[in-house]
């Protein structure tokens, strides 16, 4: 028997930054991870190809800093990439941080329509980004209590933010970050790749098209650190490592391939940890970098009121985004691509309504004809050369299930698709992988295989994340904390709710 100031269960990104956070204030943390690897779904990677995550946009350098990171370390440091929007006549669309450029490197004419409308909803994400860095407002009774004079004065901050963007600008914003994405770019843009490649960034790992009330919150929360797109040097792996070495550093004990099988309890509250081995992990705090549904089967039902139970059955996670990986021959050129653009982030969302298109059969537990990819070309530590794709739509509920046809489906098509663009893309591939919902489940426990543990959706956001009455990381007994991504602020390779989880644990300290 091990004895703890705080477990953590499951070493994901967020449960790396809440362990390590917590160790760095002197608490005596031990991370458990049923994995032989840490980083989670950030980092999961199949006979060594590529990961399931791929690159960065909304990495916290608040999380970082707080766990000793530098920002600036040099695995963070790498070139940002260009978009490249695919186009099937071969004119691709490439967007960099100053506008849009066609491939030959003239200007789009919408790049100065893209270039106001990414420049407000970015404005937008930083006033987010504040709402992100804490836990969501509303838990602290009053201004006196413990926390509540820091709640009070971050949404004081969040006003004169909003106040600061003057009247008009402060009535649209409030106008538009809880409608839908599809009205919104279509406000400003006129249909085709510009305006489909926002609302594709708009509905990553979510089961929502553009026209689902509350994708412009998504689009704006993918913003909210400038949006820029970054490659971790080494892959995400060397990022995950470096979250790692972070922890050990901060004094926390390790411990791979051990698998959480019950949270233990003295009378109601938290007492540590028994694993599926038999082993028994003491502590007084334990928190969960697992969805509430797991963390709750793991107490038993008994410490909480049927209502909460009712609320974390009812917290919607059916994921879409699979991962298809497609081995390259030779490290061979994409065709009908210029190399220049070979190594940018590559995606093929030629409108807004292809996009809405795409989702529809999902509603019905179908998967995409017509999907939209993401697409990097990367290189593993063998050498090989691939093409990593995330590829929505495909349903976690696939009616017959992720059969090996199914999958097999999902690769054809993935690969058809791609050859709009890419002609004869299928002559340069030697191998692929396909990871599918079911299998991102049992690898990581997040349900459905969501891309953020629990839908990002309007009933879900905010002072609503996960389920009502449980957005303050805390859950049924005490000592028990919630800090997976189905917690607030929600997933990506983002670190927060790992941090502020970590925060809360600390506030609630006697
Ligand atoms: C296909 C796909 C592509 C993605 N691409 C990107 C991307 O390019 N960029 C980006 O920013 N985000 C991306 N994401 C989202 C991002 O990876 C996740 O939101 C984020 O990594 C979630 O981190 P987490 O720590 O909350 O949870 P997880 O990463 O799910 O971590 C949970 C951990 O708990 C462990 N665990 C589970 N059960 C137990 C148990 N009983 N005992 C002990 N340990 C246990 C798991 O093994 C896992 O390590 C992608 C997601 C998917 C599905």
């Amino acid at each position: 028997m091990s004895q703890f100031d705080a477990i953590v269960i499951g070493g994901g990104v967020n449960g790396l930054i809440a362990g390590t956070l917590l160790g760095r204030r002197g608490k005596n943390v031990c991370i458990i991870e049923k994995s032989t690897r840490f980083g989670g779904m950030a980092s999961y990677s199949v006979d060594g190809g590529p990961t399931l995550a791929h690159s960065l946009y909304n990495l916290s350098p608040r999380a970082l800093s707080d766990i000793g990171i530098d920002p600036q370390h040099p695995v963070l440091s790498g070139k940002p990439v260009s978009t490249v929007s695919l186009s099937e006549d071969g004119r691709h669309i490439v967007f960099k941080n100053d506008g849009v450029y066609w491939s030959d490197g003239t200007k789009h004419p919408e790049s100065s329509a893209w270039s106001d409308l990414t420049q407000r909803l970015i404005t937008y994400g930083s006033l987010l980004r504040q709402l992100a860095e804490a836990p969501a407002p509303g838990g602290q009774k009053t201004v006196l209590s413990r926390g509540g004079l820091n709640e009070f004065l971050r949404l004081a901050k969040l006003g004169i933010g909003l106040k600061k963007l003057g009247k008009s600008e402060m009535r649209r914003f409030l106008q538009v970050v809880l409608s839908n994405v599809h009205d919104i770019i279509l406000d400003d843009l006129p249909e085709g790749p510009v305006a489909g490649l926002l609302a594709a960034d708009a509905i990553w790992g979510s089961a929502t098209g553009p026209r689902s009330p509350g994708t412009v919150f998504n689009l704006i929360y993918r913003l909210g650190h400038g949006g820029i797109i970054t490659q971790p040097a080494g892959g995400m792996s060397a990022l995950t490592d470096l979250m790692v070495e972070a922890a050990q550093k901060a004094g926390c004990v390790l411990m791979p391939k051990t698998e959480a099988s019950r949270i233990l309890l003295d009378n109601d509250t938290v007492s540590g940890v028994e694993t599926t081995d038999g082993r028994t992990i003491t502590a007084p705090i334990v928190l969960s970098n697992l969805a509430p549904k797991i963390t709750s089967q793991m107490t038993g039902p008994s410490v909480f009121d049927i209502e909460t139970i009712r609320r974390v059955r009812n917290i919607r996670a059916c994921g879409t985004a699979a991962k298809v990986n497609l081995r390259l021959k030779d490290n061979s050129p994409l065709p009908g691509l210029p190399e220049q653009l070979a190594n940018e982030r590559l995606i093929f969302a030629p409108s807004v309504e292809y996009v809405e298109a795409a989702f529809n059969p999902a509603k019905y537990r179908q998967m995409s004809k017509a999907p939209v990819i993401e697409a990097f070309k990367v290189q593993t530590a063998d050498g090989a050369s691939w093409l990593s794709t995330i590829v929505q739509y495909a349903p976690s509920d696939l009616e017959g299930g992720w059969t090996e046809s199914a999958k097999e489906k999902l690769a054809q098509t993935t690969v058809e698709t791609l050859s709009r663009s890419l002609p004869g893309l299928g002559d340069h591939i030697s191998g692929k992988q396909v990871i599918t919902q079911d299998q991102i489940e049992s690898a990581t426990g997040a349900p459905g295989g969501h891309w953020h543990h629990a839908e990002m959706a309007l009933d879900q956001l905010l002072t609503l994340r996960p389920a009502n009455g449980m957005a303050r990381y805390s859950m049924g007994p005490k000592g028990l904390f919630q800090c997976g991504a189905a917690t607030h602020p929600g997933g990506d390779v983002m670190g927060l709710a790992g941090r502020n989880a970590a925060l809360a644990a600390l506030e609630a300290q006697p």
